[in-house]
């Protein structure tokens, strides 16, 4: 195993996963990798939403900008996610929130979620991206009936504090919804957010970074980052990089080592994903699940589900402790048997594919987006806590024009829940050990599947 990696190597596979989403796009051909030396204004290290979404920025902004990739553009979580484009990015609540930083900053950090989903729809509209954008509206689902008093309370909240307009159904209104109540006990919804094909979009993003003049860099992991004049010298396996601002965006993807800073201080988690083959109308009438809004449920160990635009069934859960074939069946088998538990009528349906990939946690449950502490001109955004189609897109957006000025704290349109350094994680050579322990008493307190 690579010290600097926190999975085996499967998990860093650079070929393309075997998903529903790289098998229904047209690949494009992989963009070469970096050789020689040469310079640029901006180095991103990444390219998912984040580092496409700041290149897009600084290069409209006339700067110099080359991102390098360690397989290709898209590859990471940002290509085979579940498309959920919503609000979210941390793990707090936002109760945590508010008593953390202050109900100001709470507010603007939702405020920032609700900006981050309107970003990427203007995106895919200015960018002509044809990401088969589905319905607004996002469905949150009581798996138990306190689950379901605690939506309520949160509903009064949100519209009180947060000024939103969540709308709650009891269970007997979920079938009119197109929302079987077999294991629900009524929902929230949410109008804020949309499905998108998560690869179309960044496929999209990747070439509206290059129509703004960035230059682009597959098979390119960056092995080493050292000082080197004003700026920083960056190593690949057949170039080098030199540029006076480097965006790090690499986030569940993470090296432990680049820079050192970042060691100890991301939980990458794994999230297994897949999708059935087409359902007819009748057995989308048998179980009763015609919507195809975005849902997931209130556990902790959440599921998250939707109805693809083919009628393909789309399935995700979080869980796995390890990228080994065997140990990534077993969480895959788990996932339909979950499936079965909260979809009885589709119990053994035919699954097409399924795949996992790495989204990220921090040691603060909130992201982080702002310079690198003792790196002059090094900045970084990560850790989207399993939601960052939206949030690092615009995280990316916004952090180009902080680069772009050069300078740490020289923008305020980020806000100030991201924007504390996250801690290094106790024992963090421990931390696969410690999210297993985490998971078990997860999974007690969500308690059993329903029957
Ligand atoms: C299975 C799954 C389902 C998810 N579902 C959703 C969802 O429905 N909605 C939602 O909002 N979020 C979801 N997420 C999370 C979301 O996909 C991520 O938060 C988001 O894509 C992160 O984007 P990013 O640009 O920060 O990182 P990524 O897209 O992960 O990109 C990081 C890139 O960095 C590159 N890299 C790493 N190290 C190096 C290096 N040393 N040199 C060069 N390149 C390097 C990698 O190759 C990778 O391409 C999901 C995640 C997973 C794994």
């Amino acid at each position: 195993m690579d010290p600097m990696h926190l999975y085996e190597p499967e998990a860093y596979d650079p070929r393309w996963p075997d998903s529903h989403w790289a098998a229904t796009v047209e690949l494009p051909p992989p963009v070469g990798p970096l050789t020689g030396e040469s310079r640029t204004d901006v180095a991103v290290i990444g390219a998912g939403y984040a580092g496409l979404s700041a290149a897009r920025e600084l290069a409209r902004r006339g700067l110099s900008v080359t991102v390098v990739d360690a397989a290709q553009p898209g590859w990471g979580a940002s290509g085979r996610n579940g498309g959920f484009c919503c609000m979210g990015g941390s793990k707090l609540s936002d109760a945590q929130i508010a008593r953390r930083f202050g109900l100001p900053a709470a507010r603007a950090f939702r405020r920032f979620q609700r900006e981050a989903v309107e970003h990427v729809a203007e995106t895919l509209q200015t960018e002509g991206i044809d990401a088969d954008q589905g319905p607004w509206g996002e469905y949150l689902l009581a798996h138990r009936p306190s689950a379901y008093r605690a939506l309520v309370a949160g509903a009064t909240e949100l519209r009180d504090i947060y000024d939103e307009a969540p709308r709650l159904i009891p269970r007997e209104e979920l079938a009119g919804h197109g929302i079987s109540p077999h294991g629900f006990h009524g929902a929230m919804l949410n109008p804020v957010g949309f499905p998108l094909h998560p690869l179309k979009y960044a496929l999209g993003l990747a070439r509206a970074a290059q129509a703004a003049g960035a230059v682009l860099h597959g098979d390119s992991a960056v092995t080493g980052m050292m000082p080197d004049g004003t700026g920083w010298r960056m190593v690949t396996a057949q170039g080098v990089l030199r540029a006076r601002r480097v965006l790090i965006a690499t986030n569940g993807y993470s090296r432990e080592d680049l820079p050192g800073w970042i060691g100890g201080r991301l939980m990458p988690v794994i999230s297994a994903i897949f999708v059935t083959r087409p359902l007819t109308e009748a057995e989308r009438d048998a179980q009763g699940w015609t919507t195809r809004n975005m849902s997931f449920d209130t556990r902790d160990l959440l599921h998250y589900f939707r109805l693809l635009p083919d009628n393909r069934f789309m399935f995700g859960m979080r869980g796995g402790l390890s990228a080994r074939p065997r140990a990534l069946e077993r969480l895959h088998d788990e996932a339909e048997q979950h499936l079965a538990a909260l979809f009885p009528a589709w119990a053994g349906i035919e699954v097409e594919r399924h795949w996992s990939g790495l989204a990220c946690l921090t040691g603060s449950l909130a992201p982080y987006a702002g310079p690198v502490p003792g790196m002059e001109g090094v900045f970084a955004a990560l850790g989207w806590h399993g939601n960052g189609v939206a949030a690092a897109s615009l995280t990316g957006h916004r952090i180009a024009s902080e680069i772009a000025q050069g300078g740490a704290g020289k923008d305020a349109t980020l806000p100030e829940v991201m924007r504390r350094i996250p801690p290094r994680l106790p024992f963090p050579a421990f931390r696969r050990r410690a999210l297993g322990v985490t998971y078990r008493l997860l999974s007690l307190k969500d308690g059993p599947l329903p029957r």
